[in-house]
């Protein structure tokens, strides 16, 4: 295991995480050069410790939500023409609350509120002027069914699909650029597979 830099603390990292560090301090991180290699290790340290459940983070894509690598899978690998059980990389809340294969868009497995007239807007939207047109789009707001956090917004057309934000290449990433490559690394990570989740449902309806 490579030393642990020290350019910038431990103490500081968990206070900008918890948007708590000032910003005077923030800028010197900015500029910090050379800055701590294992940065992203620490963050996802810290990260770690925040949770209530073990399983391992690969990154953090929103304000409440994991990728994460379950038992059986990066950490131990077992049978299977790719040396892994399928579907170990998913989607996490803070809560615990998991949402499936990180290839399909998370949102699918979301309660949804939709509001689709200009009554249901102006809850949220307190300027007229900033209204958009319901004749012409919705807004959609996905929220966790387990603790009810607001997790993503988007205003869309109606019967536009949701919006997949964020699919990272995390073998690249972690090869690449942190240069510490997942046991588990295969080209099938980074295939998204967000259609296969309605045509399950068309079958069992
Ligand atoms: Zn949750």
């Amino acid at each position: 295991m490579k030393p642990s830099d020290t350019g910038f603390s431990k103490e500081n990292f968990e206070l900008l995480i918890d948007g708590k560090l000032p910003w005077e301090e923030v800028k010197k991180a900015i500029r910090l050069s050379p800055k701590d290699a294992d940065r992203f290790e620490k963050y996802i340290e810290i990260l770690q410790e925040k949770m209530p459940w073990e399983d391992r983070i690969l990154l953090r894509i929103s304000d409440h939500l994991y990728i994460v690598a379950k038992p059986g899978g990066e950490r131990g690998v077992t049978g299977g023409d790719r040396g892994v059980t399928e579907g170990d990389r998913v989607v996490k809340c803070d809560c615990g609350q998991e949402f499936g294969d990180y290839r399909i868009n998370w949102k699918l497995s979301c309660r949804v509120y939709v509001r689709a007239t200009d009554e249901a807007i102006a809850e949220v939207i307190t300027i007229p002027e900033a209204r958009h047109n319901t004749d012409l789009v919705e807004m959609r707001e996905f929220y966790c069914p387990g603790c009810y956090a607001l997790l993503g917004v988007e205003v869309v057309p109606p019967g536009y699909p949701p919006i997949f934000e964020m699919f990272p290449d995390l073998d690249s990433f972690y090869r690449e650029w942190l240069g510490s490559p997942l046991q588990d690394e295969h080209p099938d990570w980074f295939q998204e597979r967000t259609s296969e989740k309605p045509a399950a449902w068309i079958k069992e309806a």
